[in-house]
């Protein structure tokens, strides 16, 4: 079993890279990628802990926004870590992050709701990528809300009027610094309407021009519908199509593995990064 799109502590996800690879084992994946929003910080961890018997996928959910404003999620996978520019994109989106929820903060406080950066960065670990679920954490220690699904409810989704974007580079863009570094691209979630407006199918032709490897399919934000749509799209460019959970341990109700990737589809992918670097012990 491949689940190609997992999030630890290094993110939004609440479990330590190390029990992420744990839990991969005891759930019976035979492949797992750690995808961490805009970050490479929880490889070396995830690493550590792997053990014969479970192969792991390195990578990154990069986040990217078109021209129109659309948020865009670009799972890249297998790329090389001492690539600059990539590490600059990502490092330049973190810093981004920063400011973005300062100002998320600072509507939620003209509006009378309590909450600082210092009780924010308190729900998250060392060195992680910051985003809303660190602050729907927050609420939730101040009794603000009951859960992450409960914050995004009320005040975090897309169209509240607390919510603020971060500059991200477009995904033709993303999609080059991957796969420059030797990577593949793979959109996570593209019709997931739950986050807001999403990308229409034509846009798909430009992202396969710059160089997108596959679409990731089976997701439980997509419906039978989508799912075939999207099927149609894989078909006519030739591209891959994958399945994933998203996990994020228990910020989520995604399970591990609940969504995955079939062998051969996931031999294709591996066979378009420029090196082999799936990690196996
Ligand atoms: P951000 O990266 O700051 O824009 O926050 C987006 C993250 O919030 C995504 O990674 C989602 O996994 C997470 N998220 C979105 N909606 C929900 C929800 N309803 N419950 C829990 N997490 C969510
Ligand atoms: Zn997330
Ligand atoms: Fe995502
Ligand atoms: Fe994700």
């Amino acid at each position: 079993m491949i689940d190609l799109h997992t999030h630890s502590s290094a993110s939004d996800g609440t479990d330590l890279p190390g029990d992420l690879v744990n839990k991969a084992l005891a759930n019976g994946l035979t492949t797992i990628a750690i995808t961490d929003h805009d970050t490479v910080s929880g490889w070396d961890e995830a690493i550590k802990y792997l053990r014969p018997g479970l192969d792991l996928v390195l990578g990154s959910e990069i986040s990217c926004q078109t021209s129109d404003g659309i948020s865009v999620h670009m799972l890249g996978l297998l790329f090389d870590r001492e690539n600059i520019e990539l590490s600059n994109v990502l490092e330049q989106t973190r810093e981004n992050r920063v400011g973005r929820m300062e100002r998320i903060i600072a509507r939620m406080n003209e509006a009378g709701i309590e909450i600082t950066m210092a009780e924010v960065r308190a729900q998250m670990a060392e060195g992680a990528t910051l985003g809303r679920p660190h602050l729907a954490d927050a609420l939730i220690a101040k009794k603000v809300v009951k859960s992450r699904e409960e914050a995004f409810e009320q005040l975090l989704h897309n169209n509240s009027k607390y919510y603020i974007p971060h500059y991200s580079p477009t995904p033709e863009e993303v999609i080059g610094y991957i796969k420059a570094a030797g990577g593949v691209a793979v959109i996570a979630h593209p019709l997931a309407s739950l986050r807001g407006r999403t990308v229409s199918i034509d846009s798909f032709a430009t992202m396969i021009s710059a160089g997108l490897d596959g679409i990731e399919i089976s997701h439980r934000d997509h419906t039978p519908e989508q799912r075939d749509l999207l099927h149609n799209v894989v078909k006519e460019f030739d591209i891959i199509a994958t399945g994933s959970s998203d996990y994020h341990g228990n910020g989520k109700l995604n399970q591990l593995a609940e969504f995955t990737t079939e062998p051969a589809a996931f031999e294709a992918l591996e066979a378009k990064a420029n090196a082999r670097r799936v990690v196996r012990i």
